[in-house]
């Protein structure tokens, strides 16, 4: 395997499935099962889930609700899919642990660092729920946020496109898929990868970040053995 220990960033929308909201249990198993190839290899594997499915702050707040107020749903989505998600790994005999940003203690752990690096090394998933646990911070921030923490090597974002395009693909068939990209041209080029936040992080932490198509089977082994799936953000 390329990567000894990976984060792994999985949106709330890719839990989606074929819905317009909620949780699809077809999608956690699957997620589940992929996982499950990589432990089996020896990879330490962290995740950080979203909460569009449920909740975003952002729309509340368009809606009138206070944003600090709203950020708090949000983050308390992230929680509820990092439970849902914890009960596919449990099913899949893989042994889990929820960790969260926001005190919860009755259904998750709190975030320490060193326990959840521990939880790693003994080849058990972690999973971080509740973000950065600060309003106005999205997911990508956590997951830049916890991979460098945990001193992950690599940000595996997998989403329900397979790389970075030079425009969108499901709107300009003209679009081409990198392979690599520099950092620094993703943010010349005007290229959405993650929030700014997140991606400046990366970048000032060296982390290289791969985007690729987590519902695609066996796609997540794939990368963590070093094929060309996706596309790589490096220096
Ligand atoms: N959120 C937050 N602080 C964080 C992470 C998340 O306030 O550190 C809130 C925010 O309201 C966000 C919601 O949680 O809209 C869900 O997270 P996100 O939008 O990143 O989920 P994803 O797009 O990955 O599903």
């Amino acid at each position: 395997m390329k990567y000894k220990r990976i984060l792994l960033k999985l949106s709330g929308e890719a839990l989606m499935g074929e819905r317009q909201y909620g949780i699809d249990p077809k999608i956690l198993s699957e997620y589940a099962n992929e996982v499950k190839q990589i432990i089996s290899k020896g990879v330490e594997v962290a995740i950080v889930i979203g909460g569009g499915n449920i909740f975003r702050g952002v729309a509340g707040a368009s809606k009138g609700m206070d944003r600090v107020q709203a950020d708090h749903m949000g983050m308390l989505a992230t929680v509820i899919n990092g439970l849902a998600l914890q009960s596919a790994f449990d099913d899949a005999g893989l042994p889990t642990r929820l960790q969260s940003a926001i005190k919860i203690n009755e259904v998750a752990e709190p975030f320490i660092r060193r326990r959840a690096i521990r939880h790693l090394e003994k080849g058990r998933v972690v999973i971080f729920g509740g973000g950065t646990g600060n309003p106005y911070f999205t997911t990508d921030s956590a997951a830049v946020l916890r991979a460098i923490e945990i001193d992950a090597e690599v940000i595996l974002k997998g989403t329900r496109v397979d790389g970075i395009y030079t425009a969108d693909p499901e709107k300009d068939d003209q679009a081409t898929k990198f392979e690599f990209i520099s950092f620094d041209d993703v943010l010349r080029k005007g290229l959405k990868v993650m929030d700014t936040t997140a991606f400046t992080l990366s970048q000032e932490n060296e982390l290289p970040i791969i985007v690729f198509d987590m519902n695609k089977k066996g796609n997540l082994l794939k990368v963590v053995s070093g094929e060309a799936i996706g596309t790589k953000v490096n220096l």
